[in-house]
């Protein structure tokens, strides 16, 4: 089964038996390893140095740049992951899967800050409002 999140599990020692759906990250050894998300049970190791993979850890997850192409492998999948989002790119490349991301994280932005505007913002809308019908 084809996973849609992961989360971060900081290690010191990559454990022998890894659980699907965990990125565990070893800063001190500068490697990542997780089970392949397309649940092919492939162990996926991407090292975290400056020319390989970087990692941030953020608020929902793990992000992880660039993406992870099996190409090697029999389920051949590729997929980003972005903060805890299990981004899947068969069809996609990476730059259109994050383009595709962008626009909805605008569009959620827009939303938000429509619900959530400052008071002045939302005076001056409802005077606009008013006065250009
Ligand atoms: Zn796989």
């Amino acid at each position: 089964m084809k996973l849609k999140r992961i989360s971060l599990l900081r290690v010191h020692y990559m454990p022998k038996q890894l659980t699907p759906g965990i990125l565990y990250v070893s800063e001190k050894f500068g490697t990542a390893s997780h089970l392949c998300a397309c649940g092919c049970g492939l162990t996926v190791t991407t090292p975290i140095t400056a020319n390989r993979w970087s990692f941030t850890a953020g608020a929902n997850g793990p992000t992880l740049r660039p993406s992870v192409g099996n190409w090697e492998q029999p389920c051949r999948t590729h997929y980003i992951i972005d903060d805890g989002d299990v981004l899947w790119c068969e069809s996609w490349t990476p730059e259109e899967v994050l383009a595709g991301r962008a626009r909805e994280k605008a569009k959620r932005d827009a939303y938000y800050d429509k619900l959530y505007a400052p008071w002045y913002r939302r005076l001056w809308n409802w005077l606009k409002g008013l006065f250009m019908q």
